[in-house]
């Protein structure tokens, strides 16, 4: 496992909602990661002000919302086997803001306005009360099959490129199916709104 030393978070208002952990190490490792992942974009997306936050939560689950935001669970980090696997989760995500499924998602979801909030970057107020609802309950709505397999094949693309094992995504993929045979209340959130077939699977292992 990645192993980190995690700490209380600072009494920030979206902290206070999420529970953001602050732990400078652990944020600058995900921070840099995800930067070299998002550099591999398409423009305008290498150009986004994107953000990566690390969740208080032992919970395996990561999530992304327009405007590049993207939150990773402290379990989830504890529970990849090396950076590559951290990787194939994160590249997922971001490639779920990339080919603007989570801008449907929201859309659908919460409505435009809320959407048009956090995409201008005019109401943080919004996204922290987003993000809150997504990590106390998997608020999200599930993303399809077909934007499964395409966040995934842009995901795998962009590790390639950025010099990360493009395995560590199927790697990954099958550490969430062990708990959820073992602890299925770990990666609840995580499955419903991910789906994961056998037949996602098969494709990332061929990457
Ligand atoms: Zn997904």
């Amino acid at each position: 496992s990645v192993s980190l030393d995690l700490r209380k978070p600072r009494g920030q208002d979206i902290a206070r909602q999420v529970r953001l952990n602050n732990h400078p190490t652990v944020n600058a490792y995900v921070r840099s990661m995800g930067q070299r992942l998002v550099a591999q974009s398409p423009a305008p997306f290498n150009q986004l002000p994107w953000e990566f936050h690390v969740v208080d939560d032992p919970s395996i689950n990561a999530f992304a919302v327009p405007g590049g935001h993207v939150y990773v669970h402290t379990g989830l980090i504890a529970n990849a086997d090396n950076a590559s696997e951290l990787a194939g989760v994160l590249a997922h995500e971001i490639n779920h803001v990339v080919a603007r499924h989570s801008t449907e998602q929201i859309s659908r979801q919460y409505g435009l306005s809320v959407l048009a909030g956090i995409a201008l970057g005019q109401d943080p107020n919004a996204l922290a009360q987003l993000a809150a609802q997504i990590v106390a309950g998997g608020a999200l709505a599930r993303f399809s099959r077909e934007a499964e397999e395409e966040s995934d094949e842009l995901g795998i693309r962009a590790m390639a490129a950025a010099g990360y094992n493009p395995n560590g995504m199927a790697t990954m993929f099958e550490e969430l199916l062990e708990h959820r045979q073992g602890s299925p209340g770990s990666v609840a959130q995580f499955f419903s709104t991910h789906p994961l077939t056998e037949d996602r699977l098969r494709r990332a292992r061929g990457a």
